[in-house]
């Protein structure tokens, strides 16, 4: 029988995000303006095999999706293995997906799905070249959009599309990027600026609300609610009223919290398990692991861990401080 990861509120915890690195090809001004900060050395990050060998406990402690990002976790030249190594968890994982800015899947989403990945999303800030040069860093439209095509013949669906929407850049798109979801039958899912970026730029003013992105499709696309009581998603979604393919999720956090039914613990590169993206603190798994200990006494640590799970993120409070490690290094 499964033991149950629980918090000390009585969430269940399902869903693991492991980063599998800090580095990144792209410098999006909400996640890394600046560049890389300086990378730990090589022996800090897990091996594939403890990436392996700690999944497996988490799995058996009940966690039923993972997801795999970073920085870019297509960075990682052991991908396809760890890939592998980790689909050999289901059927007791049910989902295993991935994150990732879309610039290495046209060479390699076939490769991929091969090793056994269930499902993939690709951010996509812009259909603009210029606006996603300005926002990435990077002026590689074309070639994400190819990595989209690419993912889609290699049938790693239902793909789904991320763009954080950030005030004065990408905002007059968001009707736009619901066409886009229409026509290519993805899942689009528009994500609120969160003060997650490494140069603290952020700043209330540059959020969009998720009520004024449902407004801004709503009027050119009207939308049906997929997901009344949503449970532990962190999406709203919605169909197209007129029946036409694709889907739209919006993901509030910073104006509709749902730490409340919150099911996700982040495992660092460096291999701390984070309870929150907003933890201020982090719990060494691999030195533990590392320490010789054994299977019973890591899964005593993961449940001692687990039951410091913040009741709630604080980015609403007077006195909210943004976490010292930013997006690229707790994994999105
Ligand atoms: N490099 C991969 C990518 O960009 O898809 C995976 C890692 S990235 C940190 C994961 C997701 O976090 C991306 O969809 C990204 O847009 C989102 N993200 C990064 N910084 C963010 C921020 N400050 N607010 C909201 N979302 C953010
Ligand atoms: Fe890199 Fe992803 Fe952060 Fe952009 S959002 S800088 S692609 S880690």
């Amino acid at each position: 029988m499964t033991q149950l990861l629980k918090d000390s509120y009585g969430r269940a915890i399902r869903d693991l995000r492991v980063s599998l690195t800090d580095r990144c090809n792209f410098r999006c001004f909400y996640c890394l303006p600046h560049g890389e900060p300086p990378i730990a050395p090589k022996e800090q990050m897990l091996s594939y095999e403890e990436i392996e060998y700690v999944c497996d406990i988490f799995v058996s402690l009940g966690i039923e999706k993972i997801r795999l990002t970073g920085g870019e976790p297509m960075m990682r030249r052991d991908i396809e293995t760890i890939i592998e190594k980790l689909a050999a968890l289901k059927p007791s994982l049910h989902d295993l997906a991935l994150t990732t800015n879309g610039y290495f899947l046209p060479d390699r989403a076939q490769g991929l799905k091969e090793a056994g990945l269930d499902r993939i999303t690709i951010s996509l800030d812009s259909l603009k070249q210029d606006v996603f040069r300005r926002m990435t860093g990077v002026n590689v439209l074309d070639r994400v959009l190819e990595g989209i095509s690419s993912a889609k013949r290699a049938r790693l669906d239902p793909i789904k599309i991320n763009a954080v929407i950030v005030r004065g850049h990408n905002d007059d798109e968001v009707a736009d990027f619901a066409a886009f979801a229409r026509e290519h039958d993805v899942k689009m899912r528009f994500i609120e600026f969160m003060p997650l970026d490494s140069g603290h730029e952020w700043s209330r003013r540059d959020v969009v609300s998720g009520r004024e992105i449902f407004q801004k499709i709503n009027e050119r696309f009207p939308l049906i609610p997929l997901n009344g009581a949503r449970g532990s998603e962190t999406s709203a979604r919605y169909r197209f009223a007129d029946g036409a393919s694709g889907e739209i999720g919006i993901i509030a956090p910073v104006t509709e919290p749902f730490c409340g039914a919150c099911s996700r613990i982040r495992l660092t590169a460096d291999g701390q398990i984070r309870t929150c993206l907003f933890s201020t603190i982090e719990h060494s798994l691999r030195d533990v692991v590392r320490s010789r200990a054994t299977r019973a006494e890591i899964i005593e640590f993961i449940e001692s861990v687990v039951m410091k799970k913040e009741a709630r993120h604080y980015i609403n409070d007077p006195d909210f401080r943004p976490p010292s490690r930013t997006m690229s290094f707790i994994g999105g």
